[in-house]
C-alpha cells in the first residue's frame, strides 16, 4: 500500500510540471484517499493495562498493521515481586517503575496511551467507556470512548475481601506501588506512636502488634520483609519499645505456603517460629474492627477469638473488577471468577476480544475435555478400565500438558498418585488391578475445582502476552494466506498452537537472607544459596537496564547502610 502512494505521490508531480494547478489538486485528493485507505487498513487494537500481561503484549507487537490505544489508569509499569521489599525500604519506589511510554518509545507500531480507566466495555458495538485518571481545571475526569477492532483485556485482579465485615475499611492491601509506600510509612508511624510518653503500655504493645492475613507467598514474604526490618533496623532506632513487637500470620487453612512443596511449607513454618513471628493456622478472620481482629478458631470447634493489633496488612487472595463482572455478565459468563477464554486467550463468547493474566481464565471445560481424550487414547481395548500403569501414564501426559497439575500433585504429596487412586477405588494394594475411568475421572474433576489450571502470577501473565503478540503479528499473513504453512483459526491444519504455560519454578524469600525455592523436576532448594538466586533471578528478570541498575543499587545501600527509616 506504501508503494501505490508513492506512485501516486509521484504521478501528481509530473502533473504539476505539465498540466498545472488543476491536475494537482485531483493528484493530492487521490493521494489523499489512498492515505485514508491506508488509515483504514490498520486495525485498532486496544489494550485495556498496562501490568505484566499488557507490558509483554506491547513489547513484542511489532507489526505496523496495528494501531494501538493503550488505557491504564498508571503510566507506568510495576514489578510486582518486588512490592514486598519497598514495604519495609529494602527497595525504593522508584526503583522497580518503568515508564510504559518508554516500552514503544522506539516501536515500528503507533501507539497511544491514555492514562484514564475503563468504565464499561460494550462488546456489541466494540467500544470502551473510559475515564481519565487525571483531573482537569474545574476538577472532573474527563470521559471518553474509544472504538476497537481488536480487544485486549488485561487489567488485572482486585483484592479479595470475601466480604469479610471491616476489612475493606481497617486493613491495608499490598497490590499497588501505592500500597507498598502506605504500609511503609504506617510502619514507621507506628513505632512512633508508640515512644510517645503519653501512651500506655498496653497501648504501645497493642500499636507494635502487626498482624498479617493470609499465609500466601505475597503474606510470607511481607511477615519476613517486616521481622528483618524490625530486627535489623528499627531496635537500634526504637530500643525502649523493640520488646513490646508481635509480628502475627493468620491463616485459615492448616498451613502456610500450601501451594509450596511440603518441605518448603514445613522450614518456613519452623523458621518463623524460631524468629518468633507467631504462625497461627486453621484461624480464619471473620471481621476486622478499628483495634482488633476477629478469628474462628478451626482447631478449637470455631471458637471465635479477638486480637487487638495496630496494623492490619490483609493478602488472602484475588476478586474481579466490577467493571469486567459487567463485560461477563453481557456475554454470558456469569457466576465466574473471571473471564473464561478458549487456549488461543480469546474470550468465548466474543470473536475480537481477547483475555489474559490475572483477569483470564483458559475455561476448564475445554481442559476436561482433553482429559478425557488422553484417558480414551489410553483404553485401547474400549474397556472403560485401566491398569495402575496405565493410568500413570495418563497422568504423565496430563502433566505434560497442564504444568499446574504437575505442580499441583507434587505440593500435595500426591505424586505416587495413591490418594487420587485411593479415592477412585478405596485402597489399592495391587498394581494389576483395573481402575475404573468414570471413577478416575471424578476423583481428578476433584482435585481440578480445587486448583486453577493456571496460577495467578507475573509468569502466566507475561508468557500470554508474548503468545499473544506473536500471534497477532502473524495474523495478516494468514489471513491473506489461509491455506499457507500458519493458519489464525482455531481449526485446521496449520491453526496456530494453543497456549502452553511453561512452568519455570516459584520463589519464597523467608527473612534472614533465606529463600526457598521450587523449580521444574521436583527439586527443591532452601537457604542462603537460594536467596543468592533469588537476587540474581529478580536482578535479571527487570524490565530495563534503569530498573536493574537501581534496584542493585538499592540492595547494595541496604547491606552498607541498613534501611531508611523516615517517614517520607
Ligand atoms: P497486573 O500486573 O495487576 O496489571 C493490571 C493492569 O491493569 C495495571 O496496569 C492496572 O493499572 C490496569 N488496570 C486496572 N484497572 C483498570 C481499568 N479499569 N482500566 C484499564 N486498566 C486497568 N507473580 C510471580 O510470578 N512471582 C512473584 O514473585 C509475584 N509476587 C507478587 C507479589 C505481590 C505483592 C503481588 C501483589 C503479586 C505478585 N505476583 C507475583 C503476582 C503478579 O503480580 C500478578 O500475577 C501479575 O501482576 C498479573 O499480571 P496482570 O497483567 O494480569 O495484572
Amino acid at each position: 500500500a506504501f508503494h501505490g502512494y508513492n506512485s501516486h505521490f509521484k504521478l501528481v508531480l509530473l502533473c504539476t510540471t505539465v498540466s498545472g494547478g488543476g491536475l494537482l489538486a485531483y493528484g493530492e485528493a487521490v493521494a489523499q484517499s489512498e492515505a485514508a485507505v491506508v488509515k483504514e487498513e490498520k486495525k485498532k487494537v486496544v489494550v485495556l493495562g498496562t501490568g505484566w500481561a499488557g507490558t509483554s503484549f506491547l513489547k513484542n507487537l511489532d507489526n505496523p498493521r496495528y494501531e494501538v490505544h493503550v488505557v491504564s489508569p498508571r503510566n507506568y509499569f510495576a514489578f510486582t515481586p518486588l512490592l514486598p521489599s519497598v514495604t519495609c525500604g529494602t527497595v525504593e519506589a522508584r526503583s522497580i517503575v518503568e515508564p510504559v511510554r518508554n516500552f514503544f518509545r522506539k516501536k515500528n507500531v503507533k501507539v497511544d496511551f491514555s492514562e484514564a480507566e475503563c468504565l464499561k466495555i460494550d462488546a456489541a458495538n466494540r467500544k470502551v467507556y473510559c475515564r481519565s485518571s487525571i483531573s482537569n481545571n474545574s476538577n472532573e475526569k474527563d470521559e471518553f470512548v474509544v472504538d476497537y477492532d481488536f480487544l485486549i483485556i488485561a487489567v488485572g485482579a482486585n483484592v479479595n475481601t470475601f466480604n469479610t465485615p471491616g476489612v475493606a475499611e481497617n486493613c491495608h492491601f499490598l497490590k499497588e506501588v501505592e500500597d507498598a509506600q502506605k504500609i511503609r510509612r504506617t510502619v514507621i508511624d507506628c513505632f512512633e506512636r508508640a515512644s510517645l510518653p503519653s501512651v500506655s503500655q498496653e497501648e504501645k504493645k497493642r500499636i507494635l502488634h502487626f498482624a498479617i492475613v493470609g499465609g500466601g507467598p505475597t503474606g510470607v514474604e511481607f511477615a519476613a520483609s517486616l521481622h528483618d526490618f524490625v530486627n535489623e533496623d528499627l531496635v537500634k532506632l526504637y530500643p525502649g519499645i523493640k520488646d513490646l513487637v508481635r509480628i502475627t500470620l493468620l491463616e485459615a487453612g492448616e498451613h502456610i505456603l500450601s501451594m509450596f512443596d511440603k518441605r518448603i511449607t514445613s522450614f518456613a513454618e519452623d523458621k518463623f517460629r524460631r524468629d518468633g513471628i507467631d504462625v497461627k493456622t486453621g484461624s480464619m478472620v471473620v471481621k476486622v474492627s478499628d483495634k482488633e481482629i476477629s478469628t474462628k478458631e478451626m482447631k478449637n470447634g470455631g471458637e471465635i477469638t479477638t486480637i487487638p493489633y495496630g496494623m492490619a496488612v490483609w493478602s488472602t487472595g484475588i476478586g474481579t473488577r466490577p467493571f469486567i463482572k459487567d463485560f461477563m455478565a453481557q456475554i454470558g459468563q456469569i457466576n465466574r471468577r473471571a473471564v473464561a477464554t478458549d487456549e488461543w486467550l480469546r474470550v468465548e463468547g466474543t470473536n475480537n476480544v481477547y483475555a489474559l493474566g490475572d483477569c483470564a481464565t483458559i475455561n476448564q471445560r475445554k481442559v476436561m475435555e482433553d482429559i478425557a481424550a488422553i484417558f480414551k487414547k489410553a483404553d485401547k481395548d474400549n474397556s472403560g478400565t485401566l491398569t495402575v500403569k496405565e493410568f500413570q501414564e495418563v497422568l504423565n501426559d496430563i502433566c505434560e500438558r497442564y504444568p499446574q497439575v504437575e505442580l499441583y500433585l507434587k505440593t500435595r504429596q500426591m505424586n505416587d498418585i495413591a490418594d487420587l487412586l485411593k479415592e477412585a477405588k478405596g485402597d489399592v494394594e495391587k498394581e494389576s488391578i483395573e481402575l475404573n475411568i468414570e471413577e478416575l475421572k471424578t476423583a481428578l474433576s476433584k482435585v481440578d475445582s480445587q486448583m486453577k489450571f493456571l496460577p495467578a502470577t507475573a509468569q502466566v501473565a507475561s508468557q500470554q502476552g508474548t503468545y499473544l503478540a506473536k500471534c497477532f503479528n502473524r495474523m495478516e499473513e494468514c489471513e491473506k494466506n489461509p491455506e499457507g504453512p500458519i493458519r489464525f483459526r482455531e481449526e485446521g491444519r496449520h491453526r496456530f498452537k494453543p497456549f502452553r504455560y511453561k512452568h519455570f519454578g516459584q520463589f519464597a524469600p523467608l527473612g534472614g537472607e533465606q529463600a526457598a525455592a521450587q523449580l521444574p523436576g521436583d527439586w527443591v532448594s532452601i537457604g542462603h544459596s537460594t536467596q543468592w538466586l533469588w537476587y540474581s533471578v529478580y536482578a535479571s528478570k527487570q524490565v530495563s537496564w534503569r530498573t536493574r541498575a537501581l534496584v542493585v543499587t538499592d540492595w547494595t545501600r541496604r547491606f552498607i547502610f541498613g534501611r531508611d527509616s523516615s517517614q517520607i
